[in-house]
This record gives C-alpha cells, structure tokens and sequence, in this order.
C-alpha cells in the first residue's frame, strides 16, 4: 500500500499599494502594461528600493501562523531565462528568508492534525503571459508585484488534508488582512510536490505541480497524479523528478520539464538591495496588531455567547462574515438566533446569488432580526425581506411600513378568517372528525394565504386547533 506525501508552495500576492521594489500602483484588472517602469521592466541601471510595507506583511503573515522572524534576512537573485521576466533573475529570498518554521492546524473528517512549515519567504511575482492562437502577450503590471511564498513540510498525506490546509492559510491571511486570496484572480496560487513511498521505505521520487488555482483542481490534481505514479511504480518504472501541468479540462497531468534543482537558478545574493533587519520591537509591535484569529474568536463564541462548536467553526471560518456577527450583535444581543439566520439564511441567499459578500449592512440585518424576534413580522416576511434589502440595503423597517408586513397578531380578527374557512370547507372538517389529523394542515395554508403570509403561524395554528371541533 502506497502513501501519499504531499508538500504545498502556496504563493499568496500582498495586497500593498505599491509594488515591491518600485513605486508602481500593485492593482488587478488594469489595462495591460500600464503600470510598470524602468525598474519593474529591468531596465539596465534601474535600482530597485524595497517596500517596507511588503516586509510588515510578510512579518505579519509570518507570525499569524507562529514563524520565527529573523531579524536578518537576505534578497537573492532566482536567475532563468522566461519570457514573464525581464530581468531575466526574479529577486527571491533562498538562504536567509524572513520567515522560519510555524504551524497550521487542519482539520478533516473531525481529526486535528499539524502541519509544519519549513518557511516563508518574500519575493516579487514575474508578468503575466497570456497565450493566444497568433502568440504569446505579455502583461508586465504583474511583474514585481509583492509576493510570500509559504512552504510547507511534506506533512501532508492526502488530497483531503491539502485542501484543508490551503483553505485554513487562506482564511488566516483574509484575518490578518495581507492578501486578497482571490484564487480566480491568481493572487492566491499554489504548486503540490507529491511522491508516494511504502511504510518504512525511504521517500519517493517527488513531481511538482505548478499553479493551481482553485481547491478543486488541487484536489483534482493530487487524486490523479498519485494514481499516475502508483500505476508507474507497480510497472515497475521509476518515477521522474520533473514539473508538471495540470489540465482542468482533461483532470490529467503532462510533463512540462525535468525539474531544476536550486542550483540550476544561480542564486546569489542581490548587490542593489542591502540585506533586510528588522529590530525586536519591530517584530513585537506587529504581533501586537494582529486581530483576535479565528480560533480564539470560535472559543470566546463558545464559553461566552453558548454556542455550538460546530456553530462557531462555520462563524469564524472567514472574518468578514465573523466581523459581521459581531457587528449584528450589537443591534440583536441574541447570538444563538443571530447565528442561525446567518448560517442559514444569508449563506443561502450567498449561495444562490453566488456573492461572496453579504451584501446587507448589519445595521439592517439587525432591524430584520429585532423585528421578526418580537413578532412585528413573521418568519416568511423576514426571508422576504432579506430578498429585498439584499443590494439595495433600503430600511427593511420602512419596507414593511410602505408594503404592509406586518404580522396579524390580532386575535379576534384571526379567529373570523378561520372561522369562514372551516364554514366554507364542510367535508374537510368531516375528515378530520373521521381521523384524519393531514388536514389540520390544510386550514392553517388557507389561512395564511387569506392574509398573504402574514398570520402569526402560531396563533393560527392554535386557533384552527381550538376551532375545528
Ligand atoms: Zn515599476
């Protein structure tokens, strides 16, 4: 039997305003080559200067997930020869990186598990090709743009573990607010180095696959590379150390090159760029910034507010949607029913609507709940109003002053409208006299639709149970 083990280099963009190492604007979706200059092209006798903001980033992505920081820490040049470089070097960080060791949990299938990291580091992203019938473009706005490349130790032993791990990196970087992660956009992408070995034998003959950019073709692609080598190695052939692609469209790996090892790039280190120092306090004053993580949020959610830790890993998984139920809170103290109607309702309606924000403000997704809580509005209208607010973030208070939502609460006025439906449905009445209890729920339809959803269900339900005798 054959295990996997999998190692992950999940490079992640910085979402600084500038890039690193000039002053050109670090934006996604520009026109082609308009942000870029004699540095970021690799113009001879350009120099580049380091952004001090890419280093906190890189310091803060380091210490989220518990690096040690090296106060000293060296720039290198990665030399190749590709079109997506102009320099024809990519500055890179090999021997003294800023960043050493740390730790992610996972999680799958209910067991913990750690996975270490051997390091990050900080570089600058190359230009992007774009690949065309006639040739190949090249976008430079890309080119230099701030990048931390996390690696992982080969602690990972399945397609399941690596997804989870790239999905518990990103929601850490989406707290401490460094990077975007928008795999679509690519500025969260990752490279898996798998090899497969028997227990007890010596590691196997590792491939590496570059670029993926969705958890879905990670999974994809660990599933069928492994199977690929298995079938290698029960032929008996032996497993090349090459790069390979992963094609979505076919779900199958190709070989792309044989893979270079680190001496293959030359490093050494960059005469235009001093090495980076950082002081003690420096370090200090950036853990201090960091924000309350989604681990400490999840158990402050279970011993303080009584959730459910199921309840609270769902909450805190990403922080805008954490900040947002914080946010309601303050509207609505009742975080058990605010917690349910956002892990029901809004991921819902995120869901079908396919945002990724939730796009009512809290301040009216509190005006919502308090509404519905006290009984001004039923549920029906609560999800109704959801609807309408969703966008547009009108005053859900004044839509259900203007449309007339307000739930029936009116007792007297009830029991008339049931009394005229049991009046005008003599045979229903006969049935539930001979049994059959199914039609109870005829009646409290028939009244619900005599008041276009606005009964209160229980007093209906109460009434129509009291009148039908
Ligand atoms: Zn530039």
């Amino acid at each position: 039997m054959y295990k996997m083990v999998i190692g992950l280099e999940v490079h992640s963009e910085l979402k600084t305003k500038t890039k690193c190492f000039c002053g050109c604007k670090n934006e996604f979706g520009s026109i082609p080559n308009t942000h870029c200059c004699p540095v970021c092209t690799g113009m001879p006798g350009a120099l580049p200067v380091l952004n001090q903001k890419a280093v906190e980033y890189a310091i803060r992505a380091g210490l989220a997930v518990n690096c040690r920081i090296n106060e000293y820490s060296v720039f290198e040049r990665k030399n190749y020869f590709y079109p997506d470089l102009p320099k024809a070097y990519q500055i890179s960080q090999l021997e003294y990186p800023l960043c050493v060791g740390g730790e992610v949990e996972i999680e799958t299938n209910g067991v913990k598990k750690t996975i270490h990291l051997d390091r990050i580091h900080l570089e600058e992203d190359a230009c992007k090709l774009i690949h065309k019938d006639y040739g190949t473009l090249v976008d430079y706005n890309r080119g230099g743009v701030p990048l931390i490349e996390i690696v992982s130790k080969p602690d990972i032993a399945s397609a399941e573990e690596a997804v989870a791990y790239l999905k518990k990196l990103r929601s850490i970087l989406l707290y401490i607010g460094v990077s975007d992660c928008k795999m679509q956009e690519g500025s969260l992408r990752c490279d898996v180095n798998l090899s497969l070995h028997k227990e007890g034998e010596p590691l196997g003959t590792r491939t590496e696959m570059k670029n993926l950019n969705s958890f879905r073709a990670v999974q994809r692609a660990i599933e069928y590379e492994a199977k690929r080598q298995q079938e290698e190695l029960e032929k008996g052939n032996k497993i090349i150390q090459e790069t390979r692609r992963f094609d979505d469209v076919t779900g199958k790996t190709y070989s792309m090159r044989t893979k270079e090892d680190a001496q293959d790039y030359r490093y050494f280190p960059d005469p235009d760029l001093i090495p980076i120092e950082v002081t003690k306090e420096y370090i200090e004053e950036i853990r201090s910034s960091l924000p309350r993580m989604a681990k400490q949020r999840a158990e402050e959610y279970i011993s303080k507010l009584g959730l459910t830790e199921k309840d609270a890993m769902l909450l805190t998984e990403e922080r805008s949607v954490a900040d947002y139920f914080e946010e309601v809170l303050k509207d609505c103290n009742n975080p058990k029913f605010v917690c349910n109607w956002i892990l029901g309702e809004v991921f819902k309606k995120m869901n079908a609507t396919e945002s990724e924000d939730i796009k009512v403000s809290a301040k009216n997704m509190a005006k919502i709940l308090n509404m519905y809580n006290s009984g001004e509005i039923g549920q029906s209208v609560a999800r109704k109003l959801l609807d309408e607010v969703w966008d547009t973030d009108k005053d859900p208070a004044q839509i259900v002053e203007e449309q007339g939502l307000k739930q029936i609460n009116d007792e007297k006025g009830l029991e008339a409208i049931i009394q005229k439906i049991i009046d005008d449905n003599p045979k229903a009445v006969a049935e539930i006299k001979a049994g059959n209890q199914k039609i109870m729920a005829f009646f409290v339809g028939q009244a619900m639709k005599a008041t276009s959803g606005k009964a209160n269900p229980k007093m209906v339900n109460e009434l129509v149970n009291k009148l039908v005798k």
